[in-house]
């Protein structure tokens, strides 16, 4: 997508999501490229629960190191090479030590992956977290947080001191002040970890309940979860909007 893109997928969608998706992904036949997409060797979670499950079933493979590593070989670029239709989107921070796809032991052309400080947000990144729901019938979508956040940890060390960061880093800082408000008003007893966990929480259900979004979490196509990963125990804990 260019810059234009959002205004652009505005227009598109008024003609109706398979349109926009033809459109969007330059794939002159969308039925043919989803038959051959669900002949791949490991078939695409196509609701959010199941979606949900293959996520946490490769985490947990993280956790214990039993990995598998699916759907990485030649074979699997070349079956993708012509169109995708990942399963999950995942908003994570640009923490290194937190790579959503080999901390979920997921493949290639499983995951769409946004990833900013402190997972803040803007209207560049929306789009991008929405671009798949909207489009290609993602089912999922993870707001993953993680322990010893150090993008959270300068953002709350800036606004309690009333130190504005240098450059477009102060971006960071106001994207993630609702978060700081919310832990300073909870008052535990480590405000950074409560920050941390507050802005997955937040952001989630922003995602969750905003205008393009909602309609498909209504209607059971899409769930939004809040998860918190542990740099200690490589184990994700799901915070909010598990799908039943
Ligand atoms: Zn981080």
């Amino acid at each position: 997508m260019d810059t234009a893109g959002r205004a652009d997928r505005r227009t598109l969608l008024v003609g109706g999501l398979a349109g926009a998706t033809v459109a969007l992904t330059g794939c002159s036949s969308t039925l043919a490229a989803t038959s051959a997409i669900s002949a791949s060797p490991t078939p695409r979670p196509t609701t959010p629960a199941a979606a949900f499950e293959r996520l946490m079933e490769g985490n947990k493979r993280w956790v214990s190191g039993n990995l598998q590593h699916p759907d990485r070989d030649p074979d699997r670029r070349q079956f993708l090479a012509q169109e995708q239709e990942p399963f999950g989107a995942i908003l994570s921070c640009i923490d290194s030590r937190v790579p959503p796809e080999l901390l979920f032991d997921t493949g290639l052309g499983d995951l769409y992956v946004m990833r900013t400080g402190g997972e803040a947000v803007g209207p560049v990144v929306t789009g991008s977290v929405e671009y798949g729901p909207m489009t290609s019938g993602t089912a999922l979508i993870v707001v993953l947080g993680h322990q010893r956040c150090g993008a959270v940890k300068a953002a709350y060390t800036s606004i309690r001191e009333g130190k504005p960061l240098p450059g477009n880093l102060q971006a960071i800082v106001k994207a993630l002040r609702p978060a700081y408000e919310q832990a300073v008003r909870r008052g535990d007893t480590d405000p950074i970890e409560t920050m941390a966990r507050a802005q997955v929480t937040l952001t989630a259900t922003d995602l969750r309940s905003n205008r393009d979004l909602a309609p498909l979490v209504g209607k059971g196509a899409l769930a939004v979860v809040g998860a918190y990963y542990s740099l200690d125990t490589g184990k994700v804990e799901v915070l909010t909007g598990a799908p039943s």
